[in-house]
């Protein structure tokens, strides 16, 4: 292990934060009391087979197969991958490459929904509870992640690593302690809120059988202290459970880029994690909270990742919500649902504003890992003239990575490589807080994407 710093004792009753950080406007109001809502059945689903970060899966059923909601229609395509199952049942009506979020053409199987067939099983699975103090005792480290592999759950929060892997046990790496990141810091997203306060029973048991399989002695949900209420609901539950297990829940001061894994963990844990490193390298694992209630439910009843909740929001959709969706459900029907798009709306971003990508178009499917799908419109996407730098230092006195983002940039514009890689350029998290306040409104994360693609090339070459 890189660092072995003992974790403060007790997490509850602090609030913690990291270095930098920035305060955009939170938006959160404009779906945050929207209770999870099923959106029905989409007609056709749309299922790449590239949900997730790592090989691709590869298809098992081919074009006109009868598929059953939860089969497996495609299996893991390397280690670093995932298994894909059908989140209807119906008919598969082609295998062939798709537009995908990547902006590349993906493979993906088309599915009919046979929608009867399809409400039966979801009945079934609606009529499965988790609670809080799930027996866990029959299931072992293995068998936990045996389940959450075959189950295809990958990191629900955005960057879709699968998580069997981060709950795997390596002796060499201790796991000390399993963290959920409740925190969703990104404007107008309040999925993963909506998760804690109505589903805190499926967190907290997702999170006791993560620290099952890794061994973590101790567990922490982690949350923004703009959400007092998701933090009650959560300790509520863990009183009423009485688990024995070391968990906390902690709050962290609301500030962006707090959720990601490198602004988290040694803001909780006082460990950071060393560049060109991850968490298990100092002893954490770290998941979303969504993920955690879907490792309960793979774990529990075998039930693979087919659905999950994201935000549709924005001020550019007439019904803004926080909805249970079928993975492979169009943008397009989603939107629809939801009343449809204002006519001022001129970008579509893949979950939020400030790293969320945008939409090339609206047939896109819902992925895996998308928290949530923002719809803005012309006020808040104004193209701004670019000035030249005028070295105020806004951006390196907010870097949450402890960076200089107007060098990095210019690196990546230069297109100077090795510049860039001896700058660090490999330890900044596009988080986008830089370009967010610069004055003289230069994209200076899209430059530094730029150099980073070039380091990680110029590496590989050597
Ligand atoms: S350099 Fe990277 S990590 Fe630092 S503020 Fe900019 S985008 Fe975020
Ligand atoms: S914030 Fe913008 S203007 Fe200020 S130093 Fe950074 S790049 Fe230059």
């Amino acid at each position: 292990m890189v660092s072995a710093k003992p974790i403060p004792e007790a997490l509850e009753g602090r609030r913690f934060t990291f270095r930098g950080g920035v305060h955009p406007p939170e938006h959160k109001g404009i779906a945050e009391e929207k209770a999870i809502e099923r959106v029905p059945l989409p007609p056709e689903i749309i299922l790449p087979v590239a949900m997730h970060a790592g090989a691709p899966a590869k298809p098992i059923v081919e074009k006109k197969a009868a598929v059953e909601r939860g089969q497996l229609v495609a299996e893991a395509g390397g280690f670093v991958s995932a298994p894909v199952h059908a989140p209807v049942s119906g008919t598969v009506t082609d295998v062939a490459p798709r537009p995908h979020q990547s902006g590349r053409m993906v493979t993906a199987l088309l599915i009919k929904t046979d929608a009867e067939k399809t409400a039966e099983i979801i009945r079934r699975e609606e009529a499965q509870t988790i609670s809080a103090d799930l027996d866990i005792g029959p299931f072992a480290p293995e068998q936990i992640v045996e389940r959450v592999k075959n189950a295809g759950v990958v990191g629900l929060g955005g960057a879709a690593f699968p998580t069997f892997i981060k709950l795997t046990r390596n002796e060499r790496k201790p796991t000390d302690i399993v963290l959920l990141n409740g925190s969703e810091c990104e404007p107008y997203l309040t999925a993963d809120y909506r998760v804690m306060l109505e589903q805190p029973a499926a967190v907290i048991a997702g999170l006791r059988l993560a620290m099952k399989a890794t061994g973590a002695s101790r567990g922490a949900i982690a949350i923004e202290d703009n959400k007092p209420d998701a933090a009650a609901r959560l300790r509520e539950t863990l009183r009423a459970a009485n688990v024995p297990e070391g968990i906390e829940v902690c709050e962290l001061r609301t500030k962006y880029p707090q959720g990601g894994e490198r602004s988290l963990i040694p803001a909780v844990t006082g460990r950071a994690v060393p560049v060109g490193g991850f968490p298990p390298d100092i002893g954490v694992a770290i998941l979303n909270v969504g993920t955690a209630a879907a490792v309960a439910a793979a774990v529990a009843y075998e039930r693979p990742l087919i659905e999950r909740v994201l935000t549709v929001t924005g001020p550019g959709i007439a019904n803004p919500g926080n909805l249970l969706v079928p993975v492979g459900t169009p943008l397009s029907f989603l939107i629809e649902q939801r009343g449809g798009a204002s006519e001022a709306v001129t970008k579509v971003v893949l979950g939020g504003p400030m790293m969320g990508p945008t939409a090339a178009n609206l047939n896109l499917p819902v992925m895996k890992g998308m928290s949530g799908v923002t719809l803005l419109e012309r006020a808040q996407t104004k193209a701004h003239r670019v000035l030249p730098c005028i070295r105020c230092g806004r951006c390196v006195d907010i870097c949450p990575s402890g960076l200089m983002p107007a060098l990095l940039a210019r690196l990546g514009q230069r297109r100077r490589a090795e510049e860039a890689a001896g700058a660090h350029v490999l330890a900044c998290v596009e988080c986008g807080s830089c370009s967010y306040v610069c004055p003289s409104q230069i994209p200076l994360v899209q430059h530094i994407r730029t150099g980073k693609l070039l380091a990680r090339q110029a590496q590989q070459k050597r």
